[in-house]
């Protein structure tokens, strides 16, 4: 039984924030058991189910029910008739099951109510202390309805027990209940994509045929008002005819803007020009573009609104691995290769994609010999990554090729409007890793100049 003062604090949870799972995080989840005995209260233990108890605090008059007619399923349900109700609740509760701190817990019940009810998760640690997560509202239904919550069980827990309270003058019915650990959803498999962006020449040179020997197609982002220019941050661009070898070879072309400048400076219609103009000309050369990645990762959010507009996707130079959770089409997240990238750290950002099932978008630029420019990655290594990328045994994709085979795992709604980081939920594992932790952030960096003269600038 509850304390009183554990009940006041149960009147005290209903004003915090539980840690709830976002409804599109509910789908497709596999199903442990359930963890309550007699969960559709059919096995009688006199003038309660077996294992059932009932409990009440406050000022009000409960009566409690253990009903043989009018089921949601079998013969039998649990009712609380409340009267004269001035505060407090009253509840039927199973006996308390053994739960695991950090998993996630999903609970279900049935119930009809003439009133709006709540549903309550009551834990207990190995003490016997207490502690309350409200879990949410059920609206009130005169038929039975299915009323599911998922939380996270807190640190310490070791038992608990959910408390579907009615606390108004009116009736609660409840019946099948069901509380099950599950694991929330995440892509089917992890998948890798190779990126390039400013379209250098050295890509085709010493790059391309290093990913063609391994079957590797890349995603070329190209600014297209610069297409052969020979001194691009000191380094020459591939021309038209070559960046046509690429994608005659698979790669998929994307836009990175006309002229390489920050979009978040432009006015609404340069900056539409920017996004428009590129994509024309691109298209006409290469048809399919359908992406953008922005110049120097700079962005907010009038960028993304128009970005928007005219693309399918919106590739940032935000550190980070796409998953099941924080997936954005207009936010993806990539990992820079700079010059002095280990071989160890790609290995590891392999490993963490495998384990984790995200998809990891590699970023590079140059791969040349340009030992002073950070940008640079030299042949050789560029070799032993890509060797390391084929060992890994991970699927190579461009991103139009991974957003293929992501979305449609996605519920309909996640497309970017939501962000389930944001709603609190993290996936149990990396519950304290937030995304990007470990990585190397690569910020848009102070703005010196637009354009090829901002040499040295972080982030390109
Ligand atoms: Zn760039």
């Amino acid at each position: 039984m509850l304390s009183e003062a554990g009940l006041r604090l149960v009147k005290r949870v209903f004003l915090s924030a539980a840690v709830l799972c976002p409804v599109q995080c509910l789908a497709a989840q596999p199903e442990a058991a359930n963890l309550i005995s007699n969960p559709s209260v059919e096995t009688s233990g006199g003038s309660a189910p077996a294992g059932w108890m009932h409990d009440s605090y406050g000022d009000n008059s409960p009566v409690f029910s253990y009903i043989s007619t009018g089921a949601h399923s079998g013969d039998r349900a649990v009712m609380i008739t409340m009267n004269s109700w001035k505060d407090g609740d009253a509840k039927w509760f199973f006996k308390k099951v053994a739960v695991t701190p950090g998993r996630i817990y999903r609970f279900s019940d049935y119930y009809k109510a003439s009133v709006l009810t709540s549903t309550i998760a009551e834990f207990r640690d190995a003490a016997g202390k207490g502690s309350w997560q409200r879990l949410g509202d059920n609206p009130k239904s005169p038929v039975w309805k299915r009323s599911e919550f998922t939380f996270t069980a807190p640190a310490n827990a070791v038992g608990m027990t959910i408390l579907h309270v009615i606390a108004a003058s009116g009736t609660l019915q409840t019946d099948d209940y069901s509380l099950a650990e599950t694991v929330p959803p995440e892509f089917k498999r992890a998948i890798v994509s190779i990126m390039f962006d400013d379209g250098y020449r050295s890509v085709h040179e010493n790059a391309w045929p290093i990913m063609r020997g391994y079957g590797f197609k890349s995603t070329q982002y190209i600014i297209s008002d610069a297409i052969g220019s020979a001194t691009w941050f000191a380094h020459p661009l591939m021309t038209a005819a070559e960046i046509k070898d690429l994608y005659r070879d698979g790669s998929e072309i994307g836009s990175h803007s006309a002229t390489h400048v920050r979009l978040s400076r432009l006015s609404p219609l340069q900056l539409n020009l920017q996004l428009t103009k590129s994509k024309t000309a691109l298209n006409a050369e290469y048809p399919g573009v359908k992406g953008l990645a922005l110049p120097y990762g700079d962005y907010d959010a009038a960028v993304t609104a128009a970005v928007r507009k005219h693309y399918a996707y919106c590739r940032t130079s935000d550190a980070g691995y796409n998953n099941y959770f924080n997936f954005d089409p207009y936010r993806i997240r990539v990992q820079y290769v700079l010059s002095n990238t280990s071989l160890e750290e790609i290995k590891g950002w392999l490993s963490r994609a495998a384990r984790d099932k995200s998809w990891l978008a590699i970023l590079y630029h140059n791969v040349d010999n340009s030992a002073d420019d950070e940008y640079s990655v030299a042949p050789e290594a560029f070799a032993a990554q890509m060797r390391a990328l084929h060992d890994s045994g991970l699927p190579v994709k461009t991103v139009q090729q991974a957003l293929a085979e992501v979305r449609p795992q996605l519920p309909e709604d996640l497309s970017g409007r939501i962000q389930p980081e944001a709603a609190g939920f993290r996936k149990p594992g990396a519950s304290s890793v937030p995304v990007g932790e470990g990585e190397k952030i690569i910020h848009a960096g102070p703005d010196s100049s637009n354009g090829p003269e901002a040499v040295g600038a972080v982030g390109r």
